[in-house]
This record gives structure tokens, sequence and C-alpha cells, in this order.
């Protein structure tokens, strides 16, 4: 009797714990000009338009320092490969090296080179565009998003000289599942894939033959083949977290790389499907939360996944980083969307955790 109606109470509560209200924005945005410095540099341009100062994360945006994707690349209708990295970070905690504050009117200026992430050695023309929503900050805790857009720049490059410039990701010799010489942190990364793979497990049955609501509620829609998709990727997911000597990616258990910093949680190099966990994967991460859409070790693992086409093609993409820019996306950015994955599988754990059994 106890136990029911304490499962009772449990359930109760995770009914509203994992349906957050969504703040709508008071601010209108971000406006990006993109333009050619000198062939494949480009300069970006990018202005508060709204009636507010802000401030956001920039990483993975424009005054980000790592080769993340600024621009989207298209050549004959066509997006090119982009072959730099996906940074996950801290939603609680950020450290201002990891946020730009602009007041309204003002704008920053980013330069970048396109050919360190992207193969354009046969050169004509391409489209460059940017759009999507940048995380807000207030108190160093991501607190709602920003939509973000740019111009479509045509442009006309040189397929030579874009030959001559470094890619920014070179590859290590090193080639195994995962890839950890420091056995702390390799246990605590066994572990805590263990558990990526059954929290990627339960949301594969949840997204085939669960709440539709519940679907819905992340991934705006309850078509049937929308569901098999979600499924199909969670399962994959699930698959390659649950093999430690095979599968599709190398998991670095430390910064291979040098992509870390100070509120990088973990990264991903899509075109080598390879993984990284930075040193706060460890130390501020718990291995499995128990609130609501809250951060762990087990969903940072099962988002990084969904980015590696290795393991489910195409990979997602950083759309909408956290609860509220989630589910504020359209079903097609949905799918798309790692964060909307990690936020799923948390919320569906919550939910079957919490009801009797
Ligand atoms: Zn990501």
């Amino acid at each position: 009797m106890r136990f029911s109606t304490f499962s009772t109470v449990a359930l109760v509560f995770a009914r509203h714990v994992c349906t957050l209200p969504t703040e709508k924005d008071k601010v209108s945005g971000l406006d990006v000009a993109l333009s050619q410095a000198n062939n494949t540099r480009m300069k970006a341009v990018v202005k508060n338009i709204g009636q507010e100062d802000v401030t956001f994360v920039h990483l993975n945006f424009f005054g980000d320092k790592a080769p993340v994707k600024k621009v989207s690349v298209y050549q004959n209708n066509t997006e090119l490969a982009f072959s730099g990295i996906n940074r996950h970070f801290r939603l609680q905690g950020i450290t201002p090296d990891s946020f730009t504050t602009l007041k309204t009117g003002e704008a920053i200026e980013d330069e970048f080179d396109i050919a360190t992430t992207t193969e354009l050695s046969s050169g004509g023309s391409v489209l460059l565009k940017s759009s999507g929503l940048v995380p807000l900050v207030s108190n160093g805790a991501v607190s709602g998003y920003l939509p973000y857009h740019s111009n479509d720049l045509n442009i006309k490059i040189d397929g030579l000289k874009a030959s001559q410039v470094a890619k920014a990701i070179k590859p290590l010799q090193r080639r195994t599942k995962v890839t950890c010489d420091n056995q702390r942190m390799k246990n605590e990364l066994t572990d805590a894939l263990r558990k990526t793979s059954s929290l990627a497990s339960v949301a594969a049955n949840a997204a085939r033959y669960g709440s539709a609501d519940k679907f819905r509620e992340y991934f705006k829609t309850t078509d049937g083949s929308v569901r098999q998709t979600v499924a199909a990727r969670l399962d994959a997911v699930a698959r390659e977290a649950g093999s430690s000597t095979s599968g599709a990616t190398t998991y670095y258990c430390t910064d291979a790389y040098g992509y870390c910093e100070s509120s990088v949680l973990a990264y991903t190099i899509p075109i080598r499907d390879v993984i990284v966990n930075c040193e706060l994967y460890y130390s501020y991460l718990p291995e499995l939360t128990s609130n609501c859409h809250e951060q762990d070790r087990a969903t940072t693992s099962l988002h990084e996944f969904t980015h590696a086409p290795g393991v489910y093609s195409p990979g997602t993409q950083d759309l909408g980083y956290g609860y509220e820019a989630a589910t504020a996306l359209s079903s097609q950015e949905a799918v798309m969307n790692a964060d909307t994955y990690a936020l799923y599988a948390n919320g569906e754990f919550q939910r079957q955790t919490s009801m009797p059994s």
C-alpha cells in the first residue's frame, strides 16, 4: 500500500516536472550579414536587432574560435559535407569566456575560413547561409533562445587557392572503439555508455509504441514514419553504445583533438565518427540524472552518438539546445536535432521510472 501511494504521487509529480511552460521570446533576434573577405575567407557581422540587450552562448556560433559550423555551404543545391566539430556545453554554470553580450543595435565581427571545414578544391559557385537558434544566458545558465538569420551569399571560389588551405581537423593514428589511457575515466565512461545504451532502448520503444502525446511534445508530430525514423536512430545509438569493442565510432575519454574549454562537456567530429569527452563530463555531470531535462553523462553521450553518421545517417545537428529551444523547432528540424533525442530519452526515462510497476 505504501508503495502504491508513493508511486501515484511520483507519477503525478512526473507529469508536471517534464512539461515545463515555454516562455516566448521578448526579443526579435540577431541579424547575420555574411560577406566574402578573400576567396574562402568569410566575414560575418552579427547584430542585435531586438529591443533588448542580449547575452548568448557563442560556442558553436560566430565568435567561437574552434572549427564549428557557422554557415551551411551549398553547391548545385546540395549541402557540402562539414568536417569540423560540434561542441556540447553545460547548460548551467557557463563561464563568461563562453558568452557574448550585445546591447541593442550593437554588433560583433567574426572572420573564418570555410575551406578549413569544407572540401572546396573543385571551386566554382557556392551559396552560403546561416540560421538557427542561439542559446540565451542569464546568471550563467541557458534561459531561452534567440533566432538568427543571415543573407544568402552567392560567391565564386578559386579551387586551387582553396586546396592550399589546411583542414582544421588532422586525422589521429589510433583507431579503436574506446580509446583511453586513464583507467578511472575508462571505467566511468564504460559505465555511462551502458546507461546510454539502455536509455536509448527505452526511448526507441517509447518512440515506436509509447505515448503519442509525449512524442509530439518533442518531435511535433505523431506521424508513424517519423516515429519509426526516431526509433531506428535510437536503436542504432543503443547498439553503438552497447558495444565497447566494435562499431562505427571512436570514443576518446580525454581531449584528443584539443577542443575542450571551460564550459564544454564533449564534442563530436561527425565526418570522422569521433566523439571526445572533456574533463567536465566526469567532474560536473552525474551518470544519470533523476531530474527532468537536466544534463548527465548518459544523455550527453546519447546526444553525441546521434551526431555521428556512422551510427545513423545523416547525423544530427545542433539546431536547438535545451528543452525550450528544442521544442520550438519544427518537426523536420526536431528529427535532425541532437538535443531533441537526449531530452526525449530523459523525459521518457523520468516518466517510466516514476510509474507504478
Ligand atoms: Zn551537439
